[in-house]
């Protein structure tokens, strides 16, 4: 294979032709694929990475744009999943690698298939309850994995080398509890952050990739682009003097012990996500043609990635005189949901997950 226009990236002497040839073999998955995963992303298929698989449960929405450069307005016209749109700005960038975008809640039941022969994994979720998962399928596979997480102006990072590194849970327990940290929907983001974060997440991967282990940053680090202050934390002792259930127990709760959680409520959103994992496929066409005869769903629209239609809320006639009278939540009104073919539905307007699985069972099918 011509390495011509890698010329730059081979110049550079830490990584040189063995280095890329290396890079060019390699495979990464990208773990969501908002602002973070965007620009981790972007910079793997521009510097080649020869297999590339970008895994996200979402839409792009007009929202997105400040911040997750793989997006633009015609992908948010078009009601595009962020990995399938991701997957085509990677191949226009790069045609000479093999892109993949997977429409998907990353879960314990199909995690481990997901990370299956990759190199590395990175983190651009958007959320702790995945990320302890993808550590514990990690650690339990021995795949390297690069940590990050940005709201606000601050950003934090950290690989994790199994056997090599401390792992998440050596440095952090548990997860927060839901609602205990801020999110960008709640304390707002800097868009130049995620750059900055992703792009460093992006070069520790490229070190993995290159065969340059040696080279990774063995500490945590975390940068805050307003105050300009750049801090890093001594983790090495937090692996051999704990007792991570995970390193050290071999112990993957997180991979074990919640196959039966089904519906969550993301964070932030005002939203709750139900994923029935049944395996079944959803013929989105065949929905949409029975939901446009019921009267009380309305703004029926089907693609073929998704369907996205709104119902009434339980309640309603009370949540709208409220929300009418405080002006707080104007043209909002019952709830949106957003269908994929894999069963899996975002309901937007309820964190009530039990009204959102009653809402799902009525006009999808339990
Ligand atoms: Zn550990």
């Amino acid at each position: 294979m011509s390495l011509d226009r890698y010329n730059r990236q081979v110049l550079f002497s830490a990584l040189g032709e063995e280095g890329q040839q290396r890079i060019c073999r390699a495979t990464a998955v990208v773990a969501g694929c908002g602002a973070l995963g965007s620009a981790i992303a972007n910079a793997l298929a521009r510097a080649g990475v020869g297999s590339l698989r970008v895994i996200d449960r979402d839409v792009v929405e007009e929202s997105n744009l400040h911040r997750q450069v793989l997006f633009d307005e015609q992908d948010c016209r078009e009601n595009l999943p962020k990995a399938v749109a991701a997957q085509a700005k990677l191949r226009l960038a790069n045609s000479s690698i093999a892109v993949t975008g997977v429409v998907t809640d990353i879960n314990p039941a199909n995690v481990e298939q997901l990370i299956a022969g990759a190199d590395v994994v990175v983190d651009g979720t958007d959320n702790f309850e995945t990320r302890f998962l993808l550590n514990d399928a990690c650690v339990k596979h021995g795949v390297p994995w690069v940590y990050g997480g940005a709201v606000g102006s601050t950003g934090m990072t950290m690989t994790i080398v199994p056997g090599q590194t401390p792992c998440l849970r050596c440095v952090f327990e548990s997860p927060p509890a839901p609602g205990m940290s801020p999110t960008c929907e709640t304390a707002g983001i800097l868009g130049a952050l995620p750059g900055v974060i992703g792009n460093w997440q992006a070069s520790e991967a490229l070190k993995i990739c290159a065969g340059r282990r040696d080279a990774v940053c063995t500490q945590l680090v975390t940068i805050d682009l307003w105050t300009c202050e750049v801090r890093q934390f001594n983790v090495a002792g937090a692996r051999d003097q704990g007792s991570c259930p995970c390193c050290h127990s071999r112990r993957f709760e997180f991979l074990e012990g919640k196959a039966a959680s089904t519906s969550t409520g993301l964070c932030g959103r005002h939203a709750v996500q139900i994923n029935p994992r049944t395996g079944g496929a959803l013929d989105l066409q065949a929905l949409a043609a029975r939901l446009r005869a019921n009267a009380a769903v309305s703004a029926v629209v089907a693609s073929r990635f998704l369907l996205k239609f709104t119902a009434p809320s339980a309640d309603t006639g009370s949540q709208q005189q409220t929300e009418a009278a405080r002006g707080t939540l104007p043209g909002q009104q019952g709830l949106e949901f957003t269908v994929f073919p894999d069963c899996r539905a975002i309901i937007k307007g309820t964190t009530d997950v039990t009204e959102a699985r009653t809402a799902y069972a009525k006009y999808i099918g339990a």
